[in-house]
Formats: structure tokens, C-alpha cells, sequence
């Protein structure tokens, strides 16, 4: 009946105490979707990674949340402090907290004017700033470093470190991460404690060898909760089979089968993320009209679906509903019966099964 998230219980944790124990300062970071967990399930793994620090090393003491809005759902499932990402801004939900949450919690800066606006409104408050990196989404410039390195002066504040955010899939990030260090020693500013995101483990120790009085805290959530793939298992379930003939109407548009097949319908539909895949293939005119001369699908306008029946990727009959799809399978392949499960693929940051079971 439904779209399940089904985890191989013990190999998961497994994971999570490998890498906890691999980056000993380590901030997991949940929000949107949990990853596909929801985050309500992440923040209350996050408390027994803190309650296995023994076993692991790492003092679980912070948990990341993505955005102000996050953080009832967190804090009362991690008794920890709570590091928004979503910079502060002197509006909206940021505003909002109550008090008990508000003293949990460390605000990311990204602005000079943003730390003096939230100082004037609660000045025990705690914070990061964060550096502007080459992702260019919130940060502050060396400037803007050093302009804040002013307001706070050399007395006691709430400056809980410095952070950098840095893009996916670059060759290395150690040129600019050097950079941004050494603006933050030319700043002035007495923190030594670095929050970075995206750093590979390498990076991290030679980072850590070069800066040997900078404590590194990687905030981590892809790499921690989906890290081992071989643990996850997404299916959905058949829900019905009609076989049709070519010319059979079908579907809420009423198109008709292009040649005899089965419509199978599985759940999973647009209200768990499911979307319409790229269509298969080139979708050249001529390569169209070759396709069609051949019988293919795709060129009939079926796009290929992230079902996949006997390990072949199957094509949606038409575009996925809210919580079901349907597919067509052509004659000649297997046809699966109602009730079996059958594989999916899916984006985990963009989908809400309909239950996460751990085994
Ligand atoms: C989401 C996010 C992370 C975690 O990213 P992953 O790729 O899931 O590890 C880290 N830092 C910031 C600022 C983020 O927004």
C-alpha cells in the first residue's frame, strides 16, 4: 500500500557510530525532509549518537537544524544545543522563539548589521559567523569579518565559532578554506573554532595539521544518514494490473495504449516527491521517428518512471498522481502481481515516504 523507506537497522547505526567515530567533532545536520527519515526520527538518532560517546568519541553536543521553524520538532527529541544554518535576520521566524528554546540555541550570522540588530535584542545570545565562500549564498566578506570583530571587541561574547559552507565537487576546497582561516585570524577575532560543511575527511586533517590551535567541526547530514546506501531499500507496492490492447483508453487524459501491454499501478505519486524523470534517451526528431519505427515508447511521449520492475527501469503510462502512478509494461516482460514490492528510485532529500521502517 505504500511507499517505504525500509532500513537494514543494524548496518544503519553501524554507519552512524563509524562516522561519528571518523570526524570526532562532528554536528549532524537535520532538517527539510530528514533526508527521507523526517526529522523528528534524525534529531532522536542524534541524541543516542550523544549517548554513545563513549563508544565513539564524539561528543554529540550540537545538532544542526536547517531553518527557525525546525526547531520544535528537534529540540524536544535532542537535549542539546541546536546551530541554525538559515542565517539570522532581524525578521520572521527568527523573532519568534521562546525563551527556553532561544537559550539552546546558536544563531549563524552572516551580516555586521545582523550581529549588532540581534545583540540589541538579546545580548547573551550565541552565534557563528559565517565567512562568504564560493558559493556566494549568505557570509561575510573579510571586511565584514573584521567589522564584527570591532562590535564584539576582546571581552567575553557569545561567538561560538566561525563557518564556511563550501559548494560540492570542487577539486579541493584547502586553497580557499586557508584563505578564509587566515581572514579570520587577520580579523581579530579570538575564536578558534572552525564549522565547515563539505570538507572531505583529508581535508579536515590536513586542515586540522596546518591550524593546530582551530578546532574543526564538520556539519554533516548526506554523508552521516545516507552515507551507506547499501542499508536503504525504497519500494513501492503494485497495486493493480489491467491489461490493455492497443487503442484501450487509459488514464486521466484518456490516452490510448500504443500496443498491447499491462497498466500496472504501484504506489508512490507527486505527495511523496515522485516526479517525471528526463524522457529516455535523444529526443531528436529523427531519432524520434527511428524510435517509433522501431515501436518505442518514449517516443509516443511515455517518459521513463524511477520504478523498476525485474531490475528494468519502467515508463510512467502517464504523469504520476498524488499517491499512486501508473506504468506500462509492454507484452513480453513479466508482469508483476498485486501485492509484490518493486524497487524505486528516489532523490531521499526530496521524498516523504509513507513509512521509514527499521529493521
Ligand atoms: C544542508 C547543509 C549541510 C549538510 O549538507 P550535506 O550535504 O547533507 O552534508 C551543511 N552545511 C550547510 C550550511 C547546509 O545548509
Amino acid at each position: 500500500m505504500s511507499l517505504t523507506l525500509s532500513v537494514d537497522g543494524e548496518r544503519w547505526r553501524a554507519h552512524l557510530l563509524a562516522t561519528a567515530t571518523r570526524f570526532p567533532g562532528i554536528v549532524p545536520v537535520a532538517k527539510g525532509n530528514g533526508y527521507g527519515f523526517t526529522l523528528g526520527r534524525l534529531a532522536r538518532r542524534a541524541q543516542w549518537l550523544a549517548e554513545h560517546a563513549d563508544e565513539t568519541g564524539a561528543a554529540i553536543d550540537l545538532l544542526s537544524v536547517g531553518t527557525y521553524d525546525e526547531l520544535p520538532e528537534a529540540a524536544s527529541r535532542f537535549d542539546g544545543d541546536l546551530l541554525v544554518l538559515t542565517p539570522w535576520r532581524p525578521f520572521g521566524a527568527a523573532l519568534e522563539l521562546d525563551e527556553r528554546t532561544a537559550r539552546r540555541v546558536i544563531h549563524t550570522v552572516s551580516r555586521p548589521e545582523d550581529l549588532t540588530a540581534l545583540l540589541e535584542r538579546d545580548p547573551a545570545a550565541r552565534f557563528v559567523l559565517e565567512q562568504l565562500t564560493s558559493m556566494r549564498r549568505h557570509g561575510m566578506t573579510r571586511r565584514d569579518l573584521a567589522t564584527a570583530a570591532e562590535v564584539l571587541g576582546t571581552g567575553r561574547s557569545g561567538l561560538r565559532g566561525v563557518a564556511m559552507h563550501l559548494p560540492l565537487n570542487t577539486t579541493s576546497h584547502l586553497g580557499e578554506v586557508n584563505r578564509l582561516v587566515n581572514d579570520v585570524v587577520a580579523s581579530g577575532l579570538t575564536t578558534r573554532t572552525v564549522f565547515v560543511s563539505h570538507l572531505t575527511h583529508a581535508e579536515i586533517t590536513t586542515l586540522a595539521g596546518s591550524y593546530p590551535d582551530f578546532t574543526v567541526r564538520p556539519r554533516i547530514g548526506t554523508d552521516l544518514w545516507l552515507g551507506d546506501r547499501g542499508a536503504l531499500a525504497v519500494r513501492a507496492t503494485v497495486l493493480d494490473v489491467h491489461e490493455v490492447d492497443r487503442g484501450d483508453t487509459f488514464g486521466y487524459r484518456g490516452r490510448s495504449a500504443p500496443k498491447h501491454g499491462h497498466i500496472v499501478i504501484v504506489s508512490g505519486g507527486t505527495a511523496h516527491g515522485i516526479g517525471l524523470e528526463a524522457p529516455t534517451g535523444d529526443q531528436s526528431l529523427k531519432a524520434r521517428a527511428a524510435t517509433l519505427a522501431r515501436g518505442g515508447l518514449d517516443a509516443v511521449g511515455f517518459v521513463r518512471s524511477p520504478f523498476s520492475i525485474d531490475g528494468k527501469q519502467r515508463l510512467f503510462a502517464e504523469p504520476p498522481h498524488m499517491q499512486a502512478s501508473m506504468l506500462f509494461v509492454p507484452s513480453g516482460a513479466r508482469v508483476p502481481r498485486v501485492g509484490e514490492e518493486i524497487e524505486v528510485r528516489v532523490r531521499f532529500t526530496a521524498t516523504d515516504f509513507d513509512r521509514v521502517v527499521i529493521g
